[in-house]
């Protein structure tokens, strides 16, 4: 019998903060300014010069552990990292060692092993002899990224699925864009998450050799990348190979993963404290103002979606996990006391007529629109078809749900009107056969009945309308 493995996966993130200038300089930050323009000796690291911490940063290292639940050290120490790259021009990088600003804590289901302070590496570009990036015949340095300030969030090894790590990375997003500490955009990099993956056999519990996937800078990547290593261990491992520890790289193109480096070439990175820092002590004050700063968070709106407004679990998360969709559904709500239940429904209606990256606050929908749609709905008095499009046509205008309907006649149709019962009367009498059928009982029959008004009716009439008249009319 084939052994069965248990995938563990932990994740380190680097985010990168939304302050306005770097970690220990007085230089803004920039993304996508010409390069070099956001420099001074200290970034540069020339000699002779001192790093000063930008309070606000701290600040906002305090409000993410306040979030994530966990302690927050009254002292802790910056340390220099050692190691020598061209991204690196003082050959160290000043970050936080054994003592950190932030131990323990959780977000969700999976525990949180610290969180740091530290300042991010400039940026290499590879440029080809055309002058274009890529094809690298040589590199060159855009030292606007060196010193910005980031944290790096450490979790335990608590994910044990490929989705359920991108699940959870979701939520860690959601949870910093609603705090304002970072941009949280994977695609320019304010958000990277490097993967660690082992695989045990079930109801082990020592961990597996682990290996580590580097960048895996965006969701997809992440759930697909973690997938095929945690195949690939297990491959390794059935056919009585071992893993080695080692840093990969996670090719999307081809789902393969390639060595980086080997637990053997593993830099030794040589921590010493940074002698041109005092210890940051986090005074009673810094705490209350970070206290003071903390929003209610994705989990727990989408824990009151469910528990006060009665939303599915997938629903209230689905909402509550994007906080510009969070936002727009609760204005919605505010603007029209219908039932949340039904407002929230016409959320991913709406987010997949204007792309599932929009914010829907940005369109022409205004949340009171959609509510009032919605109410309509409820009210019967548009057909959930017709009102289907009647938000296509919101997305494309905007204006008000009612006028729309009233002007392109979409209103519903019911039994008052003469005009369905004559439809509902030519469709039993195209298939007498089925009107028999459901005559005797079986509803089963009325599929296609129901299915000739719509069509006729363009989808103005209620499907529970239609089934409930046709009953009645075969007798
Ligand atoms: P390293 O010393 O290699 O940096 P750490 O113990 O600091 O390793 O852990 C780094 C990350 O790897 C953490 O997110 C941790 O949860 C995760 N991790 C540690 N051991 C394993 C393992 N055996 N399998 C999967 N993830 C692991
Ligand atoms: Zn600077
Ligand atoms: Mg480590």
């Amino acid at each position: 019998m084939s052994t069965e493995y248990e995938p563990v996966i932990g994740l380190e993130i680097h985010v990168q903060l939304a302050t306005r200038t770097k970690m220990f300089c007085g230089c803004d930050l920039s993304f996508g300014d010409p390069p070099n323009t956001h420099t001074c000796p200290v970034c540069l690291g020339l000699p002779g010069t001192l790093p000063v911490l930008n309070a606000r940063a701290v600040h906002f290292g305090v409000l993410i552990g306040l979030a994530l639940g966990s302690q927050i050290a009254e002292r802790s120490l910056f340390h220099r990292k050692n190691y020598f790259y061209p991204d690196l021009p003082k050959g160290y990088q000043i970050s936080q060692y054994d003592v950190p600003l932030c131990s323990g804590g959780s977000l969700g289901e999976v525990c949180i092993h610290r969180v740091h302070l530290e300042e991010d590496a400039a940026k290499l570009v590879h440029v080809g002899e055309s002058g274009r990036i890529h094809g690298s015949d040589r590199s060159v340095v855009d030292f606007n990224r060196g010193g910005t300030p980031l944290v790096e969030i450490v979790t335990e090894p608590d994910l044990h699925a490929p989705d359920q790590a991108r699940e959870w990375l979701t939520l860690l997003r959601a949870t910093l864009k609603r705090l304002g500490v970072s941009d949280v955009n994977m695609d320019e990099g304010s958000l990277r998450c490097d993967a660690n993956v082992s695989v045990r056999p079930v109801g082990s519990q020592q961990l597996g050799t682990k290996t580590e996937l580097k960048n895996m800078n965006s969701f997809r990547y992440l759930e697909r990348g973690v997938r095929a290593e945690i195949e690939r261990q297990i491959g390794l491992l059935q056919s009585g190979e071992a893993v080695a520890q080692e840093t990969l790289h996670f090719d999307p193109a081809s789902d393969r993963l390639t060595p980086l480096r080997s637990k053997e070439e593993a830099h030794d990175y040589r921590y010493f404290p940074e002698p041109d820092l005092v210890p940051l002590v986090v005074t009673g004050e810094m705490h209350a103002a970070a206290q003071a700063d903390l929003a209610e968070l994705p989990a727990a709106r989408a824990k009151r979606f469910e528990q006060q407004l009665g939303l599915a679990p997938d629903r209230a998360r689905e909402l509550a996990f994007r906080t510009e969709l969070g936002d727009y559904y609760e204005r919605a709500l505010a603007a029209d006391g219908h039932d949340p239940v039904t407002v929230a429904n016409w959320i991913p209606q709406l987010v997949e007529r204007i792309g599932s990256d929009a914010d829907p606050a940005q369109s022409k929908v205004t949340p009171e629109a959609l509510a009032t749609l919605a109410g309509m709905v409820s009210a019967k008095e548009v057909a959930r078809d017709a009102a289907r499009d009647v938000l296509t046509r919101l997305v494309a205008e905007g204006g008000d749900p009612r006028t729309i309907v009233e002007e392109r006649g979409l209103g519903s149709l019911t039994a008052d009107d003469g005009g369905l019962t004559e439809i509902i009367d030519r469709a039993i009498a195209a298939d007498p056969a089925a009107a028999e059928q459901v005559r005797q009982g079986n509803m089963r029959a009325v599929g296609p009945l129901v299915g000739f008004v719509m069509k006729e009716t363009k989808g103005r009439a209620d499907g529970g309308e239609v089934t409930r008249l046709i009953r009645e009319r075969v007798g």
